[in-house]
């Protein structure tokens, strides 16, 4: 996988799925998708949720957690020196609970080209219980 492709982890609205029908993908919690280089989108009400679920405003949240996006239209959550995002912990979201749409959405609202070659999810027919 090169760098150009796994700089797709914060392109959710230029990306598409390409799947399989009748076919979903079980996360397997390796947090590969975690600790790409890139941006975590955060759409504007995100913000809000995020910064309350830490218990913090969302001046300080912002200021602690984000930055610009790379197409600078909006906020990213911001990576460690090594490319994880800063909210993960381990192998552990620490904002699970109020993780970002485009964090929910890998790998069947949204993937790119090669990406079964980095995650780990599991196909199962769709409709089936997680
Ligand atoms: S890379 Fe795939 S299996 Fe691993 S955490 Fe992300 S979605 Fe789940
Ligand atoms: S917010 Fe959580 S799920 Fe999303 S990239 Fe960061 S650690 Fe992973």
């Amino acid at each position: 996988m090169s760098e150009h492709d796994l700089s797709s982890h914060g392109s959710v609205a230029n990306r598409v799925a390409s799947l399989e029908k009748g076919v979903r993908y079980v996360c397997q919690r390796c947090a590969a998708c975690c600790k790409w280089p890139g941006d975590v989108r955060l759409e504007e009400d995100e913000v809000a949720a995020i910064a309350k679920f830490l218990n913090l405003g969302e001046e300080e949240f912002i200021a602690r957690f984000t930055r610009l996006r790379s197409d600078r239209m909006g906020l990213s959550l911001i990576e460690k020196d090594n490319h994880e995002c800063v909210m993960l912990d381990g192998n552990s979201c620490t904002i699970q609970a109020a993780k970002p749409i485009q964090c929910r959405g890998f790998p069947n609202q949204w993937n790119f080209p090669g990406w079964r070659e980095v995650c780990e999810a599991i196909p199962v027919p769709d409709g089936s219980a997680q």
